[in-house]
């Protein structure tokens, strides 16, 4: 990165506090991943000798990946990330089992990857139910009890929440789907390498996770797909992935999204551990420091790496804006919905009132972060939430109130 020193941005100065929309990839994975271009460029479905090498890490890639959620090589399928996957497991599966019904049972707080898939097949006859999460933004299982009819054929409830950092009660959405013999898909791709998952323990049949999430590069993800669920091909071409995604493997984005899964799960507990200590902290220090915040999202049912607060009287947009000004990357909730000027759909599902979700930020942490960098960012934040405050009419008016 060194051409981009002093030429765009100060990266001496840059602390980035965005791990949840994208991370860094690691040194030792784009070691692994160089070679598949350079060397071994050869296509792993051709069969001379030559390209032999490619299919083989290919090969060891699916392993890792399937030792990591506990599942089989043949139960891995390759796609182009994250948002492929809820695509294709809600798309595909809502179609191979439309003969048993057409009612498909999701949250209201999904990535727009699974709602906006799910309002399409709305659209196309489909009946979805979209789950009420109380206010930490957790489902219900009685609820979920409760919206299961004979019609029910996908329920689709993600793993761990990208705003707010909320893990959902997995293993028991699991054991309510088996017991009623419904296919249960969950986007995991906040999770994969972050918490421990097992497909067969949590009763998981479908999964999505996308490397970029976890220190490897972008535009590679994967699926996992029970043996014996019955879905069509997304990708129509080649035979690859046992011909249910077709396109020539990205073998340097697969080469590269193993090597990061397994530096992942090899120190994940020690990584969620210093982590966890580092976020309490900021949590800490924020709400007992600046006056009318509060925390978004479980307190303990919570990824290790994600804090996410309101202020009120402010604006989020603005606070990212004059925080970016210090160097410092955060977010107001996902990357997708900026540049919108609606509140976040999480922030509303867990009950805010519109005023208080327009003054969100996001910051999410990685191992490489420290305690000076934390520091720092609550001095800053504390500095532009007084400033913006003081320049806000709201604000004006709830003081005067508060001494009358
Ligand atoms: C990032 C993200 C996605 C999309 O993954 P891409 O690989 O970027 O397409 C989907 N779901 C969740 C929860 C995410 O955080």
């Amino acid at each position: 990165m060194e051409w981009l020193k002093g030429k765009v941005i100060n990266m001496d100065k840059l602390i980035y506090l965005d791990n949840a929309a994208t991370t860094q990839v690691y040194p030792e994975v784009l070691d692994s991943m160089i070679p598949y271009f350079t060397q071994y460029y050869g296509n792993p479905s051709s069969i001379y000798t030559f390209a032999g090498s490619a299919k083989q890490a290919v090969d060891e890639a699916r392993a890792v990946l399937a030792d990591c959620l506990g599942a089989k090589s043949e139960e891995i399928y390759f796609t182009g990330g994250g948002s492929e996957s809820d695509n294709w497991a809600i798309k595909a599966a809502a179609e191979a089992y439309a003969d048993k019904g057409k009612h498909i049972i999701t949250t209201k707080i999904e990535h727009h990857a699974i709602l906006h898939t799910a309002e399409y097949l709305e659209k196309k006859g489909f009946e979805v139910t979209y789950l009420d999460v109380d206010e930490n933004g957790l489902i219900s299982p009685d609820a979920l009890k409760t919206a299961i009819c004979p019609d029910t054929i996908l329920i689709s409830i993600m793993f761990a929440n990208n705003e707010i950092g909320t893990i959902e009660p997995i293993k028991e959405v699991g054991e309510i789907a088996k017991e009623n013999g419904i296919l249960f898909h969950t986007d995991a791709v906040q999770a994969f390498g972050h918490v421990p998952i097992n497909v067969d323990e949590m009763h998981i049949d479908m999964l999505s996770a996308s490397a970029h999430k976890l220190g490897g590069p972008k535009g590679i993800g994967l699926m996992y797909i029970r043996k014996g669920v019955k879905i069509r091909s997304f990708i129509h071409g080649g035979a690859q992935e046992r011909q249910r995604r077709a396109g020539t493997h990205n073998v340097p984005g697969i080469v590269g999204f193993g090597t990061a899964a397994k530096l992942a799960h090899s120190d994940m507990k020690k990584r969620s551990e210093y982590e966890t200590e580092l976020r309490d902290y900021l949590i800490t220090r924020v709400i007992n420091e600046i006056p009318h915040s509060r925390l978004n999202g479980d307190k303990i049912k919570r990824l290790p790496n994600n804090a996410n607060f309101c202020f009120r009287f402010i604006e989020g947009e603005s606070l990212l804006i004059l925080l970016d000004q210090n160097g410092i990357c955060a977010s107001s909730g996902s990357a997708c919905t900026s540049g919108s000027l609606d509140p976040s759909h999480v922030l509303l599902a867990i009950g805010l009132p519109h005023e208080i979700a327009h003054g969100s930020l996001r910051l999410t942490l990685s191992e490489q972060t420290t305690k000076e960098d934390i520091d720092y960012t609550v001095d800053k934040i504390k500095e532009i939430v007084m400033r913006l405050r003081n320049m806000s009419p709201l604000y004006e008016d709830f003081i005067k109130k508060e001494k009358n």
